[in-house]
């Protein structure tokens, strides 16, 4: 029996994109090989591994982005290690879809740590798509946009196709800074104005219930460990589990994905 989720609503998913994958956030590298539905999986969880997993599904590497830059206020990573260990990942694990480079997010409270512009954050976003791409031929890097208003964000495509990259030919573009406000409705803007430029190949980080019911109609993928903070406020979500909280539990995290994503068509 399956506890109510909060607020759960019919979802506006009915005009995506076709093809679309939504990938489901863990923490557990594990199930890499237990469960064939897409998995979205940070760098932090997976260097901690001795011994790596087969997947038995598709999969895309997280850099991890927010947790450095707040800890440290800038990479303390190089762009050739991440690309070493992102390769590793992909020959070993297998079936990796794509990876997120070390993109630099711009919260404001983000520029406070790192001391940056906006500007120069895209700018080096851009150095080190450019740099994992040259690096990696195993690994396919996506290019991140950032920003924190819609002008930005479009400024920071014209900067990439500055550079040579060809966003629309890309098959998937990431969209930074939204995971933290998508009860505003800015991001829900933000998304609209890149798909009135023509964008139909976007990917939405961390993306919350709220925020899919809003913009998800934009969105090519998404990846969301939703599921995970639902269970952390309210413990136990399945009556069959005997666990105290369902925030690592497999069982639950497929039952919500099921629930999310009936029209998603992944
Ligand atoms: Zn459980």
């Amino acid at each position: 029996m399956v506890m109510p989720l909060p607020g759960q609503t019919q979802l506006p998913w009915h005009d995506l994109p076709k093809n679309r994958v939504f990938y489901l956030g863990t923490h557990k590298p594990g199930w890499l090989r237990q469960t064939f539905n897409p998995l979205f999986l940070s760098r932090v969880t997976l260097a901690e591994r001795k011994q790596l997993p087969e997947a038995l599904g598709r999969w895309a590497l997280d850099s991890g982005a927010f947790s450095e830059l707040a800890a440290h206020g800038r990479w303390t990573m190089s762009a050739e290690a991440y690309a070493d260990e992102a390769e590793r990942y992909a020959r070993e694990i297998g079936k990796l879809d794509w990876a997120a480079p070390q993109d630099w997010m711009c919260e404001p409270s983000m520029l406070e740590k790192t001391g940056k512009t906006v500007a120069e954050h895209q700018a080096l976003t851009v150095r080190n798509f450019l740099e994992l791409r040259s690096r990696a031929r195993a690994v396919h890097f996506i290019p991140v946009l950032q920003g924190w208003s819609l002008p930005e964000y479009l400024q920071h495509a014209r900067d990439y196709q500055a550079a040579g990259v060809n966003l629309y030919a890309e098959p998937i573009v990431g969209v930074g800074s939204v995971c933290r406000r998508q009860h505003t409705g800015e991001i829900a803007n933000i998304f609209e104005g890149l798909i009135a430029e023509g964008f139909r190949n976007l990917h939405g980080f961390g993306v919350k219930l709220t925020g899919l019911r809003s913009f998800s109609r934009c969105l090519k993928s998404a990846d969301s460990l939703a599921w995970s903070y639902t269970a952390r406020r309210h413990g136990r979500m399945l009556r069959k589990c005997r666990h105290q909280t369902c925030a690592n539990c497999l069982d639950w995290a497929l039952t919500w994905r099921k629930q999310v994503i009936r029209d998603f068509g992944s």
